[in-house]
């Protein structure tokens, strides 16, 4: 790892962040790996660790490339999301103990997950919420969320829980999914 010079585009976007030294990539953990079943704990104090998290998870996210990662993807167990539902990726929003205070409506669009590789599927979620977090430096805020942005919040809420999107989907996919996943994982090993 070390120091590395920013090129990626977002780069600007992490030195207003505060972003001065080292990030590091972190490992995403792939489905059905047990350890995305575990339950995140809230965050008490949002302190330079949860900063640097905050940098590696977005680091983390934007490499893969993905448009939201759950710290339990990662292997943290802190309710600690990042998100860029963005075209042009530069629309980072940091979530710590998101609340889904309201949701109405109901919504679906194919979804995909950093842990579950190469599948996309369909699950019915709510059009709109109402999110409650605390931002990177610990302030209250609150967000109206709909479409895309409302599914990914539901679907990265659902990660520090310990739920899946796959968990939503048929017994008989839900297999197919697990045993494609196995295999690749015995190939890469
Ligand atoms: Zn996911």
């Amino acid at each position: 790892m070390g120091d590395r010079a920013i090129v990626h585009p977002w780069g600007v976007r992490l030195q207003e962040f505060g972003y001065n030294g080292v990030m590091a990539l972190r490992e995403i953990l792939r489905y059905p790996d047990p350890r995305l079943r575990e339950k995140a704990q809230a965050v008490l104090r949002v302190d330079d660790d949860i900063r640097a998290l905050v940098r590696d998870m977005t680091e983390t996210m934007y490499h893969a490339p993905g448009i939201g990662l759950a710290a339990t993807q990662v292997n943290v167990k802190k309710r600690v999301v990042v998100m860029d539902t963005s075209a042009n990726r530069k629309d980072l929003r940091v979530f710590i103990n998101p609340v889904i205070v309201e949701s109405s409506g109901v919504f679906g669009v194919e979804e995909g997950c950093l842990s579950v590789p190469g599948v996309f599927e369909e699950v019915e979620r709510a059009q709109k919420v109402v999110v409650r977090a605390l931002d990177e430096q610990g302030e209250a805020f609150e967000l109206t969320a709909e479409d895309l942005l409302a599914v990914c919040i539901q679907h990265e809420i659902d990660h520090l829980d310990g739920r899946v999107f796959v968990d939503y989907l048929s017994r008989l996919k839900q297999q197919r999914i697990r045993k494609k996943l196995e295999k690749h994982l015995r190939m890469a090993m």
